[in-house]
Parts: C-alpha cells; structure tokens; sequence
C-alpha cells in the first residue's frame, strides 16, 4: 500500500491510499476556494452531561447537488472538472471536509450565560471515498478494494488519535437519501471528536459494572452460544442481531478477538472481515429488493481511556421496516429515548441468514 499526502487549495489535506506502487499523485488542486470555516463551539448540557456541536457554518453545505457523475464533488478531476480529487483517477482518498463539525481552526468564543460551557470544537472531519466508481456501492467492492478501505480507516485511527484534545474517533457510513445522505457517490465520513461520545459512555459504564469479565466480549460468546441471532460468521469475525435490537434491521459485528480499535487489527483479521461484511450488507439490499439506506458505525474504544474495557464492534442498522416503510424516531425515541422496535430481532436474523446463504 502507497499513502500520499498533499493539500487542497484551501490548505486541506487530502490522503491517497494506493495499491500500486507506482501511481501518480502529482496533479494539483487549481480551484479557487473560500477560505476555511472556523471550528464550530461546544455547548455542554449539565441535564444529560451532553456536549452539543454548533455548526452554523454547515447550513451552507453541499445539498444534493444532483445524482450525476459530472457534477460529483467526489469523483476524480478530469480535463475539463475539478471535483476535491485533483488526480485523473484513485483507488481510496481521504480528506479533510470542506465544512466539518469539528476542526483545528478556532474562532473566539463568547461565554453564552445559563449553566452551558463553551469551548471550541477541537478535532476534525474527513471525507473517505471508499471507489472512484460513483454507482458503486460498499455492498459490491471487492474484499481487495475494502481491505484497503480498512487500512485507511486504521491509518486514520492512529493518526487522528495523535491530535491534542482528541478524545475519539468515529468511523462510518450514512448510506441512502433516506438517511439525509447529500452524496451518492460511495463514501464515509470520519470524526474525531474532542469528548467521548454519549453512547460510548454508556457502553463503557456498563461494561464497568459488569465484574464477571470483559462484557463485550461475553455479549459475543452468550450470541455465538445461543445462535438463533447470528446471521454470518467465520473464523475470526461473528455477525449478529442483538438481543435487543433498537432498529429493524441491525447487526452488529464484532472481531473474535478483543482490541480497542481498528489501528489494532490484524492483516488476516482484516481479510476476513471483508467477505462477511459485504455478504451482510448484500443481504440487506436483498430484504426488500430495494436499496437499504443505512448507518454503519464503527465503536472504537476512546483515544486515552478504557483501552482494555472498549471492544472494536461495528454496528449497523437501517431504519426501513417493509417495502414503502421507514421507521421514524418519533415522540418515544426522540423524545425519551425510548425505543420500540416492530421487528423481532430473531426474525430479521432469519430473514437476513437465509439470504446471507445465498453468498
Ligand atoms: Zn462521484
């Protein structure tokens, strides 16, 4: 693998990942860009002891700009367009996004009264193109083409762990319109959030409480024991639906061997997660025979603490329920937080083994 890092005309740096040796990465972003945004500020809520981005600067955003390969920010440049890849063509890129949540750019900011804190948003966003194809998928690469994704993300992890502040880093996929997704073109995003996040916290304090051993890693032994959830495994990798699923259709999928983050995983364990993960995301285009917009999250454990509690786990799940039915965080969830799920998590770990088969 060949990484090469160069800068984009607003001084953002953009990363190429390469599988040949050989490739050239010498083009030059010859756009003229605004100048970057300032870091948006942290508000903290002292009712949920919740830190609440706000990035104004985001409502200008890139808003679908259109379904098309010619005007796709993420496609490679070409003669006569400059998308935010200067090169002709790129196995996996990865750049800082132009209007990100959080950043090294500080403004100044202004005591706002109440009993909020407010500090800058340290950290920073990326943008990762997981194929220069822009009617590809994740579902369809192939396991050469998300291993090298899986280098990325680990380089990233190690990378952005490195930065003063930040606390963790976040790796994921928001895929289809449904979603609030603003590009086709297949990619993820990465946040390095300068906190540990709400849900990592929970997850952590539990697994604090628990004194019997590792709670991730009993979650793993108790499903792969039980069966009747698991949806796909090999060797080394178990893909399962909770026992309490939240969602619809949710797997969650977890390494056989417990480390804290991608950065941590192994040539082989990547190589076997590959095949398994994509039969599992083909398998939920092929619930409804429609695209399946989803969310997948990987759960890094924190950047300075908890490195021997957190557990490396991917979590993923849709928020269709049928055909022509999308599940909507509505007065339960949004509000309280509590979740009602119309799908029984051992029948969407039927329907989605038998068609995980077909692979
Ligand atoms: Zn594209």
């Amino acid at each position: 693998m060949k990484r090469t890092i160069t800068h984009l005309a607003d001084g953002r740096e953009l990363i190429y990942f390469d599988r040949r040796d050989d490739a050239d990465r010498s083009a030059i972003d010859r756009r003229v860009l605004d100048p970057r945004p300032v870091a948006s500020e942290l508000r903290y809520d002292p009712l949920t002891e919740e830190w609440i981005a706000m990035a104004g600067h985001r409502q200008t955003r890139t808003f679908q700009p259109t379904g098309s390969a010619n005007e796709c920010p993420l496609c490679p440049s070409s003669d006569t367009r400059s998308s935010e890849i200067p090169a002709h063509d790129y196995d996996v890129v990865v750049f800082e996004n132009r209007f990100p949540s959080f950043s090294g750019n500080f403004g100044t900011y202004m005591d706002v009264g109440g009993l909020s804190e407010v500090r800058p948003g340290v950290g920073r966003c990326e943008v990762v193109c997981f194929t220069s194809e822009h009617s590809s998928s994740f579902s369809r690469l192939s396991n050469g083409q998300v291993e090298l994704v899986m280098e990325a993300w680990a380089d990233r992890t190690a990378e952005l762990s490195g930065i003063e502040g930040v606390e963790q880093v976040f790796c994921f996929e928001n895929r289809g319109e449904e979603i609030g997704i603003t590009l086709a073109h297949p990619h993820g995003q990465i946040y390095a959030y300068p906190y540990v996040t709400p849900r990592t916290k929970l997850q952590l304090a539990a697994a604090r409480r628990y004194s019997m051993g590792n709670l991730f890693a009993d979650v793993l032994a108790a499903e792969r024991a039980a069966g009747t959830r698991v949806v796909a495994a090999n060797e080394l990798w178990t893909a399962f639906v909770p026992a309490a699923a939240r969602w619809p259709y949710e797997v969650h999928i977890y390494p056989h061997r417990q480390v804290p983050d991608l950065a941590a995983l192994t040539e082989e364990e990547r190589s076997a997660f590959a095949p398994l993960y994509t039969a599992v995301l083909r398998a939920f285009d092929d619930l409804f025979g429609v695209v399946m917009p989803y969310i997948s999250a990987w759960h890094q454990a924190p950047v300075r603490q908890d490195r021997e509690l957190g557990y490396l786990h991917l979590e993923l799940f849709s928020i269709r329920r049928a055909p022509g039915k999308l599940k909507y965080l509505a007065g339960s969830e949004s509000a309280m937080g509590a979740f009602v799920n119309d799908v029984l998590p051992e029948e969407a770990a039927r329907m989605l083994r038998s068609r995980v088969d077909h692979y």
